[in-house]
């Protein structure tokens, strides 16, 4: 976010008592991400946290195919690539995934939801829980969205200063 742009959004967060939560609820989110990876990775196999990312990037992406070689896959777990390697061999072995050129499929996605750690799922709930009434389908970028919009809104005035403006377009929205 460039200098601009962050001093808009600070603006806006002092106008708006929402935006402020939203933020806030965000922030909490965040930290809450942050420890739960550490203690992830703390606590949960190497085979468990491929489970879980592959599982992840899977469903977020609506493909049973993952561009991605070994390489890649080892620099996004912070693991060498032979270990990463064997990783997906036991996966592999396990029925769970097949590989081709730079490509990983999965073959059976409720297996594998079953040899990863659910932190994922702990996450969604915590997501959930500290976005108030963010709905799953929505988000926080949707939440965020409104919120800053509102708070636009609030800090731009019609231009007309009888308000006549203003009331013709509360009108129209009905
Ligand atoms: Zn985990």
């Amino acid at each position: 976010m460039n200098r601009l742009a962050s001093m808009k959004l600070g603006n806006a967060q002092r106008r708006s008592p929402e935006l402020q939560l939203v933020l806030s609820n965000y922030s909490q989110y965040l930290l809450a991400h942050i420890a739960q990876s550490v203690a992830c990775n703390a606590a949960h196999s190497i085979k468990q946290r491929t489970a879980k990312w592959v599982v992840e990037i899977i469903e977020q992406s609506g493909t049973e195919k993952l561009a991605i070689t070994h390489e890649q896959l080892a620099a996004v777990l912070g693991i060498g690539r032979s270990y990463a390697s064997r990783v997906i061999q036991g996966l592999k072995a396990d029925g769970l995934l097949s590989t081709a050129r730079s490509e990983l499929r999965v073959q059976n996605l409720q297996a594998l939801k079953l040899k990863s750690c659910h932190c994922n799922d702990w996450l969604q709930k915590a997501l959930r829980r500290d976005i108030s009434g963010c709905d799953a389908e929505g988000g926080v970028g949707v939440q965020l969205k409104d919120a800053a919009a509102e708070a636009a809104a609030q800090s731009s005035p019609p231009v007309d200063k009888d308000g006549t403006e203003r009331r013709a377009l509360r009108a129209d929205q009905h």
